[in-house]
């Protein structure tokens, strides 16, 4: 999360804080309860192009409003947390907020929707929850989609949250339709670099499988394929795990490069 504008320790800081005053102590809370307890008022439905937004009421509440047609818990509860996010971190800033589904991915362009993405993150997630054991094993979507299912957050979320705390180097992919829309490194991965707005590379596991429309398992690959301007030698290998997200034409690639950095 290496944004100067935000200040992530901050952030990250509000969320337990909340977490704190309600005597949260564990994964897989009711965030709408949360949200309640705040004085805001969770309703569904009446959305179209947004995602979620939030209003706040002259009498001190407010209401957080999310896109009904979207059944996914994980996704909800998100939006929720970023609401929870933009109520907490900018409450002079506006009075209202419409996120639209961009937003809550935003992580580039808009200080406030990466400050709110990245207090949903830490609040869904807050990084002295996730077990040690999580960082004795190698890195790859079954982990990781354990981690989503405890946490009850959808496997995107999961994947970026376990980047932005892995002790290994690894490096998230997130594609859509075979494109690269944007990658997320931990930090022992930040030389590493992948060239956004391109197709998935030829002779990639991710490549592959989305052609295909299946689901991988974490393989060794040709370092190349991903890196091809970076001379790893014998040194380092790459693995590769994906997932392919048939509903939302998007695919998830891990890239782990161990022993690097
Ligand atoms: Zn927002």
């Amino acid at each position: 999360m290496a944004d100067e504008r935000v200040n992530s320790i901050r952030i990250e800081h509000q969320a337990l804080e909340l977490l704190d005053r309600y005597a949260i102590s564990g994964p897989g809370f009711d965030i709408e309860d949360l949200a309640a307890a705040e004085g805001l008022l969770v309703r569904r439905g009446g959305l179209k192009n947004i995602e979620a937004w939030l209003i706040r009421h002259a009498n001190g509440t407010g209401t957080i409003r999310i896109r009904d047609d979207d059944a996914e818990e994980g996704r909800i509860r998100f939006s929720i947390g970023h609401e929870i996010g933009h109520w907490r971190l900018h409450p002079t800033l506006s009075q209202g907020f419409l996120c639209t589904a961009a937003d809550l991915v935003d992580y580039t362009r808009s200080t406030e929707e990466i400050e709110a993405n990245l207090f949903a993150a830490s609040l869904l997630v807050p990084r002295t929850w996730v077990p040690d054991a999580v960082w004795r094993v190698d890195p790859d979507f079954e982990l990781i989609s354990k981690l989503a299912k405890d946490f009850r957050i959808t496997l995107t979320a999961a994947t970026r949250r376990y980047t932005e705390l892995a002790k290994h180097p690894v490096l998230m992919v997130f594609s859509k339709a075979g494109k690269i829309e944007w990658t997320l490194k931990s930090q022992r991965a930040r030389s590493l670099y992948i060239e956004r707005a391109t197709t998935l590379p030829i002779g990639s596991l991710s490549r592959e499988c989305w052609e295909q429309k299946r689901t991988g398992k974490l393989e060794q690959v040709d370092a190349a394929a991903w890196f091809p301007d970076r001379d790893f030698g014998r040194d380092f290998e790459v693995f590769e795990d994906t997932r392919v997200s048939q509903r939302y034409g998007s695919a998830l690639t891990l890239l782990w490069v161990p022993g690097y950095a």
